[in-house]
């Protein structure tokens, strides 16, 4: 008895210790190891994630969230190899945090789009009203002294960030916006998504149709056994099978077999939706091919 409560302390504080040394923050950003040599990172008040991929020779940090914190100190504890910045798309809770570094990869045909979110002005305006009651504290923000004239680097399909001992192939996945990019960490098997997710929005002015957003879902498809997790741009990974429910919602509303649902989002953009098992695509009725 007494040795097995003796075991269970110990696992108790394995447990302890391993979550503080997985876990780290600021007061502001907190990441949390999700495999080796890479951290998801998070921000209070809202689901976005960014992801940071370690390699020998650098490291790949995956969005830049709402640009309210220390986001570039933050990282830098976290990694001491030079950074490369990327963006999935130019959505400013992706691209928020983008004026605290030189240069930033953005898919090339989101390149215009995100060009007026690398003013922190810009910037702190759209996320005070996105975020509402949300506070940050001054010393947690990002100095006005170091902003940096930002270099937008486009990047084109099957582009290889080579981290050395670890290659991040990007690939084109227009729809949710135009020049949306997924990035597959192919050491890992992993893929980063943005905001392609259980439920994708295709119905923003930018959004390309229902049509070619199935065309890039089928390309995903072809490549299945280079990949077998998920990491969305909110949220918790998800389940490989995801992209084939989303391809196959495509098709219900291409065919007119699914029938469309008003819907309203929380961001006060709306269309109509619809859903095929576990997975709800929102699109402009007037976008379908
Ligand atoms: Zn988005």
């Amino acid at each position: 008895m007494q040795s097995k409560t003796i075991c269970l302390l110990a696992f108790f504080t394995v447990i302890q210790v391993s979550n503080s040394l997985l876990a780290q923050t600021n007061g502001w950003y907190t990441a949390n190891e999700i495999g080796a040599k890479t951290w998801v990172i998070k921000e209070p008040g809202f689901d976005e994630n960014m992801y940071l991929l370690e390699g020998q020779d650098s490291s790949l940090l995956i969005d830049a969230g709402f640009g309210m914190g220390n986001l570039r100190d933050f990282v830098k504890s976290l990694t001491s190899k030079p950074l490369i910045i990327v963006n999935t798309h130019f959505h400013p809770d992706h691209t928020g945090g983008d004026y605290e570094f030189p240069f930033v990869c953005i898919g090339v045909n989101d390149m215009e789009y995100a060009k007026p979110f690398l003013n922190p002005k810009v910037v702190q305006q759209i996320t005070s009203q996105m975020l509402r009651d949300t506070t940050i504290a001054d010393s947690l923000k990002f100095p006005e002294s170091r902003v940096e004239k930002t270099i937008l680097i486009p990047v084109s399909d099957n582009h290889l960030f080579k981290l050395g001992n670890r290659n991040v192939q990007v690939i084109n996945v227009p729809g949710h916006t135009p020049g949306s990019i997924f990035l597959l960490d192919l050491k890992n098997k992993t893929l980063y998504t943005g905001d392609n997710m259980q439920t994708t929005w295709l119905f923003f002015k930018e959004s390309l149709s229902v049509q070619t957003y199935m065309q890039s879902l089928k390309k995903l498809n072809k490549i299945k056994g280079k990949y077998n997790t998920l990491y969305p741009g909110h949220g918790k990974s998800l389940d490989i099978g995801i992209l084939d429910e989303l391809e196959q919602c495509c098709q219900q509303i291409l065919s007119g077999r699914c029938e469309a649902k008003p819907y309203h989002s929380m961001i006060g953009q709306d269309g109509v939706s619809c859903t095929y098992k576990t997975v709800t695509i929102a699109y402009d009725p007037t976008k379908v091919k």
